[in-house]
């Protein structure tokens, strides 16, 4: 149902993140974008954090029954990849008089300096890099977040994942192709595969690479352009690269495989989309999509449960920021 949206171009994802982990978040983002029409909800290959993913969708529909469930996707990439990372530090390194810049450059505050606990938490890292070169002493690092294919193989058999997703980058086609093989035994269960992937030279070689090792074939296919990645919550600009990405894919005529935007994708995105004329199927948002909800409901200044739905109020107040967001691309 919901991958029509992909033929008529009004394709919402959220991405929740490959490597965040914070599952109360997790499940209240479920939550209020499956009420407020997300298409698909794209998250890291964990089954804790499908768990809460699902948890929040199924309270969509108890509070909703007309709310249809967004498409469970999941994360992998086939190599090193700047999603797949989280930052850390010895906070005994850090000089006394450090005015903290990392701590304010972190958009979730993951970073801490506080009676409990100093350091980064590792739930709320996703990996964006921010705090790397602030750091005056440099001693911020990353170390690679790897996930096992196999170890979802269940979860999609029992139908709790729709979808998969694999971020590649330039010059990976025999990396590629030997993880779709492990995926192989799966892949015809899944509703959707998609490919995320920056700009490089010979694009659209590389592209056609991919589809050569994509065997068995997908039942769908989306191309991901991942424009700008993680930076949508900078500022507006951001989603120039994520257009000029999806209108250079699109002009490849690839025989297979809708076009959708990602990197730097926010509240301007679709407009410019509409000026520019550039006719991709749908659009991903990440790092904005969760900030406008995570900053109205940190911003209340009062306890969040677990359970959001036992604040009603707060709920339709967030649904309605969500939808703001997911209507733009939702009006042809
Ligand atoms: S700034 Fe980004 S990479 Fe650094 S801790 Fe925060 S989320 Fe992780
Ligand atoms: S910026 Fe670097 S030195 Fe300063 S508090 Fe953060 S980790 Fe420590």
């Amino acid at each position: 149902m919901k991958l029509e949206s992909l033929h008529s171009r009004q394709w919402f994802k959220l991405i929740c993140g490959a490597s965040y982990q914070h599952l109360p978040a997790i499940r209240h983002l479920a939550l209020i974008y499956t009420l407020a029409g997300a298409d698909c909800i794209d998250m890291a290959p964990d089954p804790a954090t499908i768990r809460a993913a699902r948890e929040g969708i199924a309270a969509a529909l108890e509070i909703d029954p007309n709310a249809i469930a967004p498409l469970v996707m999941v994360s992998f990439n086939d190599g090193e990849d700047p999603h797949f990372r989280k930052a850390f530090f010895d906070p005994q390194l850090c000089p006394s008089d450090c005015p903290r810049p990392c701590e304010k450059v972190c958009p979730t505050n993951a970073i801490k300096f506080s009676n409990d606990y100093i350091g980064i938490t590792p739930n709320l890292c996703y990996g964006c890099g921010r705090c790397l070169p602030i750091c005056p002493v440099q001693i911020i690092h990353t170390r690679e977040q790897v996930y096992v294919p196999e170890d979802i193989f269940d979860l999609i058999i029992n139908q709790q994942i729709d979808a998969i997703e694999i971020h590649t980058q330039p010059n990976r086609t025999k990396e590629f192709a030997a993880f779709w093989q492990r995926l192989s035994p799966i892949i015809p269960k899944l509703k959707l595969m998609a490919v995320s992937f920056p700009d490089c030279e010979d694009l659209r070689e590389y592209l056609m690479s991919l589809l050569v090792g994509m065997q068995p074939q997908p039942r769908s296919l989306i191309w991901q352009t991942d424009g700008r990645p993680m930076s949508g919550d900078i500022g507006d600009g951001t989603t120039r690269a994520a257009l000029q990405l999806g209108q250079k894919v699109l002009d490849f005529q690839l025989p297979l495989g809708f076009v959708q935007l990602a990197g730097g994708t926010n509240a301007s995105t679709v407009s410019k989309l509409r000026q520019a004329a550039i006719p991709v199927a749908g659009v991903a948002y990440g790092s904005y999509a969760r900030k406008i909800i995570m900053d109205f409901l940190e911003g209340l200044g009062e306890e969040i449960p677990d359970r959001l739905e036992e604040k009603s109020c707060v709920l339709w107040q967030a649904v309605a920021i969500a939808k703001k967001l997911v209507s733009q691309i939702k009006q042809s």
